[in-house]
């Protein structure tokens, strides 16, 4: 018997054995049927849960996880136990999780990169809450939530100051891939070897536990596969043109490099009004996409017959208002410089979760020039405060988010996903449903 939540079909199972202090997490496919983990018992029963009424509170979890170990190996899906959640902590039963280029880069790093491992990968997801640790007053059990890999907790002098999106919560661990007392919660089964957390939500899990600090949540008619969507890449987008450069209508903006995040700052420019909004890729399949979205000019560099930014000069009257960086090299992001207007323009650096060590190229006559570079993390959004604003403003169809193509896969499918989204030419989010086979 199962419940249908969201037309997904969940169930949980714990093993009828009064020592046994693991529950194990079942998957289930899209078919209705289940299937075991681990059977702990032969007399295993199986008990169902609706939202709000968890077997599993209160007991470490068994379930399975997306594991990178590091060393340019390719992750794995592993068994892992999921302790239980401590002081301001959630444990979070995931739906869905989408993943990122963040995640691929990630997932054959190695220890310099910044990321600890063998950690629990994916960071944009949504799920709904299995249980709280003492003192979580935001959320509680059955609620909807969407991880954010930046925090927000309303408290430290950078919430306070109004000024920013960043927050100081879990500042000395999160970076270490630990909860914010020092641990983690992830174990491999069998072995139990601490595993790590990533960026603060490792959402490639059946289960994660998460800080409240880094989730927000959401109403309950927001489905799962489509606002995953809002935890990282869409608002990246978004909040680059909204929060940070401000785009005001009737300007000119060039757009480098058209990944989905590229695509969600042309939908944002299509919002503001913007006359101009300059595609430019070297993938003229992504740019006639950009063109169906609302860029009014394609440019391919590999046609180019002059520097790239003196084309985009030429085709914007002396210089664009504003431009989007969505590839992160150095060279793309002096690109992006070199094509602003004297005066006013402003090129826009949009980031995501990930670790950089670029340097741009620089030099002082640039600075009088009256451009400027601006950075945009999480496009500017508090997350934890804004990002339920963001899911509103979807479900009342101001937000054209049905507009990006998702393609649904199992996690035992993950890596068909990560390979579409690590050689960076699809165009449709790779989002996991949990519990399918
Ligand atoms: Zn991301
Ligand atoms: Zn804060």
């Amino acid at each position: 018997m199962h419940h249908q939540v969201d037309g997904q079909s969940v169930s949980n199972s714990k093993p009828d054995q009064s020592t046994a202090t693991t529950v194990v997490a079942s998957g289930d496919n899209v078919a209705g049927g289940s299937r075991m983990v681990q059977q702990q018992s032969s007399s295993t029963n199986r008990k169902n849960f609706s939202l709000g009424k968890f077997s599993t509170v209160g007991s470490p979890v068994l379930c399975r996880a997306l594991v990178a170990f590091g060393s340019r190996e390719l992750p794995r899906i592993c068994e892992v136990t999921v302790g239980v959640p401590l002081d301001g902590e959630v444990r979070v039963r995931m739906l869905c999780a989408s993943i990122c280029p963040t995640d691929t880069e990630a997932a054959v790093a190695t220890e310099p990169s910044g990321f600890r491992f063998p950690c629990v990968l994916g960071h944009e997801g949504a799920g709904v809450v299995e249980s709280v640790g003492p003192g979580v007053k935001s959320v509680k059990s059955g609620d909807y939530v969407i991880p954010c890999f930046l925090p927000f907790c309303g408290r430290c002098s950078l919430c306070k100051s109004g000024k920013t999106n960043l927050c100081d919560s879990g500042k000395q661990t999160t970076r270490l891939g630990l909860m914010q007392d020092g641990s983690t919660r992830f174990r491999l089964s069998g072995s139990d070897q601490q595993v790590f957390h990533f960026l603060g939500t490792s959402t490639l899990s059946e289960f994660s536990v998460i800080h409240e600090h880094h989730l927000a949540k959401v109403s309950k008619r927001a489905p799962p596969d489509r606002v995953c969507l809002l935890s990282c890449t869409v608002p990246c987008g978004l909040g680059a043109v909204f929060n940070t450069a401000q785009v005001v209508e009737g300007s000119t903006s060039a757009v480098f490099g058209l990944s989905l995040v590229g695509l969600a700052v042309i939908e944002a420019l299509r919002l503001s009004n913007a006359r101009r909004i300059i595609a430019i890729d070297i993938d003229d399949e992504k740019l006639s996409i950009a063109r169906g979205w609302g860029a009014t000019d394609c440019v391919n560099p590999g046609n180019c017959s002059g520097e790239l930014p003196r084309v985009i000069q030429e085709l914007s009257n002396g210089g664009v208002d504003y431009s989007f960086d969505c590839v992160g090299t150095s060279s793309v992001s002096r690109a992006a410089l070199d094509c602003c207007h004297s005066g006013w323009g402003l090129a826009t650096l949009v980031g995501c979760g990930g670790s950089t060590s670029s340097q741009l190229p620089f030099d002082q006559g640039q600075a009088l020039s009256g451009k400027a570079w601006k950075g945009s993390i999480f496009g500017g959004y508090k997350s934890r405060a804004e990002i339920p604003v963001l899911v509103e403003r979807y479900l009342s169809g101001e937000i054209m988010l049905n507009r990006f193509q998702v393609n649904r896969i199992s996690l035992s499918s993950f890596a068909q996903g990560f390979s579409l989204v690590r050689e960076g030419k699809c165009t449709a989010h790779q989002v996991v449903v949990f519990h399918q086979s």
